[in-house]
């Protein structure tokens, strides 16, 4: 009974480059932030399921660990 597959899937999520946390903030036209993740295939996801991405710009991610800021693209998947 060995679940090591949920332990290969977090490892391969990218995380920040600079404090390696996966949680991350996005922010839309008005300024709104909602707090998100970033997938294995680089894709963001909101932290809660029913919350919808809409309006919100998905290229630069703001890091809640730390100051760093980027595009999804440039997030480390080396642990
Ligand atoms: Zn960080």
């Amino acid at each position: 009974m060995s679940k090591n597959t949920n332990e290969k899937l977090k490892t391969k999520k990218p995380n920040c480059p600079q404090c390696k946390i996966n949680c991350f903030r996005v922010l839309n036209e008005k300024g709104d932030s909602m707090v998100v993740t970033v997938n294995e295939n680089f894709e963001v996801e909101p932290i809660h399921t029913e919350e919808s991405l809409e309006g919100f710009d998905l290229s630069i991610v703001y890091c809640l660990g730390c100051s760093w800021k980027g595009s999804p693209k440039s997030l480390s998947t080396k642990h």
